[in-house]
């Protein structure tokens, strides 16, 4: 049986904020036995499958959020990916970052994401950046994707995902956790506030706390990484509804959702408009 209209009140209307619509590809047989439980949702089908293997998405960050987010895009059929992140895996990334293992500890985290997901699906073009993001190759690397997945535990690589995307109208996702709390909100620049609208600076050091200084549950990332790349699949198959000026906020110790609407800063420095007249 199908789920009520009620549940997906966006049945059959595109909702598709970029890049070229793909209805006329064709698929291979061996893709339309790969993904056939996801060409049987109605909202996906052949044409949306077809949109998402053409599609090129950007994970920067291979640690806790990086992880769940780059094995959903790989598994689901995104078409070429982008990684990356300069570290080297440590033994306490263990617990949250499950692209890497025992034997990757020292490795670049590149190395061993590369070699976990081709396992995965090794017809996915991958391209592996074992660099951190700088404003010295942030608009070349960002500029070729679709979408981009912002999964950086820093202000400083937040804010420059922030500002390039949205000088470059590309789509993101942002994430954040800390301890048992995450959360999570989609950027489409021009339908929505942009991550300064809510957060307009990075704070002075000390202000907030991070992970290394107050931990994190091993499974939160797990949470708010697999919302990411649905999010991602989403935007790229031109369905449902975004994350868009919805700020999705998630505590693991009460297993609670809640939603903040969030408008669009007119003051804010990279997407705010000057008032017209
Ligand atoms: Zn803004």
């Amino acid at each position: 049986m199908l789920p009520s209209d009620d549940r997906f009140p966006f049945r059959g209307k595109r909702f598709f904020f970029g890049g070229e619509v793909m209805d006329g590809m064709v698929l291979t047989d061996l893709e339309k036995r790969l993904f056939r439980r996801q060409i049987q949702i109605p909202e996906i089908g052949e044409a949306g499958q077809a949109r998402l293997l053409k599609s090129r998405t950007l994970v920067v960050g291979l640690g806790g959020l990086g992880s769940p987010a780059l094995f959903y895009l790989t598994a689901c059929g995104v078409g070429e990916i982008g990684m990356m992140d300069g570290d080297t895996v440590d033994l306490s990334n263990l617990q949250r970052q499950i692209l890497h293992g025992f034997g990757d500890v020292g490795r670049l985290k590149t190395s061993s994401a590369h070699e976990a997901l081709r396992r995965l699906r090794p017809d996915v073009r991958f391209n592996v950046y074992p660099e951190s993001l700088s404003q010295d190759n942030a608009v070349q690397i960002i500029s070729r994707y679709d979408f981009i997945i912002e999964a950086t535990d820093n202000f400083e690589s937040k804010f420059l995902i922030n500002d390039v995307c949205v000088r470059l109208g590309k789509a993101f996702s942002h994430a954040g956790i800390l301890g048992m709390i995450g959360q999570t909100m989609t950027i489409v620049p021009g339908k929505g506030p942009c991550f300064r609208c809510l957060f307009e600076d990075i704070p002075p050091s000390g202000v907030v706390r991070t992970t290394d200084q107050t931990g994190v549950l091993g499974s939160l990332p797990g949470v708010l990484g697999a919302i990411q790349s649905t999010e991602a699949i989403k935007y790229l198959t031109g369905i449902g509804r975004l994350l868009v000026g919805r700020l999705l906020t998630f505590d693991a110790l009460t297993m609670a959702f809640r939603e903040i609407s969030l408008p669009m800063d007119k003051r804010c420095r990279e997407c705010g408009k000057p008032e017209e007249g």
